[in-house]
């Protein structure tokens, strides 16, 4: 038998797993499922980030670079932090990784001492719990109410602190209920950081996805104290549809970049090469290809907010921004007499064929999650037999 380490035994297997190998299992067996749990654009990279690592790896970018990424590409995201974000980093102050999760899981051992606390509104994106715990740090969960657009607000951000607080994390636009917070509302959070001088982890990652003309504020913007107290993380996989590449960032205090830095150097190395001329081209070529993305994006979420809200028994806030909808399915699950959302999904899916992510595995067990990242066709199906699944069950 193999004995595995405390450390690995106590991470929670994805709740979305189970449903996933069920979905694959009856599609190999011939059935029609229709995907909407994906965390994915459905588009391709596009073509010029492609020729650019082509080109790369055909000059020789084939070989190890600095661990904290190369000098281009870390001087090209400071510009776009500065012209998108409006926030002023060197490059020391940048740190490339393998993707944003990987510049968060690095983040997390570099700010979190045995026992500190890390502040987790709920609903929240299914890893940050675990790569907290894995830092041996506790995630402290607080919910955000739906009425408020399942937001926190600051009094909430302020009950929930204590002196082993060394952290919030805010994601907006969130994965998964596609909130946005606005200037006011980061503003009123901020403050309450500043004032017990904890650090604001600013998970930006969806913030060219928002929609109808709305604006996407970084907390670092905010004040020369927010900057000071701020992480911004962000990356290449869901504004250029290129979550295979494995690159993201972390931007912030010199000092705590570098700590991230030796983590990776000891670990990976480094960002893969030529991917990181793939997100060159990104950053500094044509944004035309993300604009016909959005505006696909938002035809869907338009279309997918009015049917969902049309069936009886759920109900969901139109997502301001990313690609999912987080509907409210308690009148259903009552209805049908379930208690558990894992299995209400879970019958969806073995009778009408519809896979969807119930909201159990973001602290959310009245809510499913439905990723508009797939065609108008498919979500129009598949919303059909899920009022189907609700009105005969
Ligand atoms: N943060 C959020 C909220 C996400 O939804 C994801 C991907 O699903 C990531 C970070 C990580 O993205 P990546 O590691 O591909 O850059």
């Amino acid at each position: 038998l193999m004995k595995l380490a405390k450390r690995v035994a106590q991470i929670t297997p994805s709740k979305t797993l189970a449903i996933t190998a069920k979905a694959k299992e009856l599609r190999s067996e011939g059935y029609d499922v229709v995907g909407l749990g994906a965390g994915e654009p459905d588009f391709n990279t596009p073509q010029h980030i492609i020729d650019a690592a082509v080109k790369a790896m055909e000059e020789g970018q084939t070989k190890y670079t600095a661990a904290a990424g190369i000098v281009e590409l870390k001087k090209a995201i400071c510009e776009k932090l500065a012209r998108d974000n409006n926030i002023t980093y060197k490059p020391s102050q940048v740190v490339v990784c393998n993707g944003a999760k990987h510049a968060l899981y690095n983040l997390f051992q570099a700010i979190v001492d045995p026992g500190d606390e890390v502040i987790v509104p709920i609903p929240y994106w299914v890893s940050y719990p675990e790569m907290i715990t894995l830092a041996d740090g506790v995630p402290v969960f607080v919910e955000g109410a739906e009425a408020n657009e399942f937001k926190i607000t600051p009094d909430q951000l302020r009950a929930a602190i204590t002196n082993r607080t060394r952290a919030v994390i805010i994601n907006s636009p969130s994965n998964p209920t596609g909130s946005v917070y606005t200037r006011e509302e980061l503003e009123g959070l901020a403050q309450v950081c500043i004032e017990k001088q904890i650090l604001m982890v600013s998970d930006e990652i969806y913030e060219k996805l928002i929609y109808d003309g709305r604006e996407h504020v970084s907390i670092a913007s905010l004040s020369p104290e927010a900057y000071d107290l701020t992480v911004v993380i962000n990356g290449m996989s869901k504004p250029y549809s290129m979550t295979g590449w494995r690159i993201g960032y972390a931007a912030g205090n010199e000092a705590l970049i570098k700590a991230m830095t030796n983590l990776s150097s000891h670990s990976t190395s480094n960002p893969t090469t030529f991917a990181q001329y793939g997100a060159l081209a990104a950053l500094e070529g044509s944004q035309e290809p993300l604009e016909m993305m959005k505006a696909e994006f938002d035809k869907r979420r338009k279309a997918v907010v009015k049917l969902m809200n049309e069936i009886e028994g759920i109900h969901c806030v139109e997502p301001k921004g990313a690609f999912y909808l987080f509907a409210n399915v308690s009148e259903a699950m009552k209805k049908g007499g379930y208690t558990d959302v894992d299995e209400w999904a879970q019958d969806l899916l073995e009778k009408e064929y519809v896979a969807l992510i119930p909201g159990s595995g973001f602290g959310a067990p009245n809510h499913i999650r439905i990723s508009y990242a797939t065609s108008l066709e498919q979500l129009e199906k598949g919303i059909a037999r899920i009022k189907k699944f609700v009105e005969e069950s």
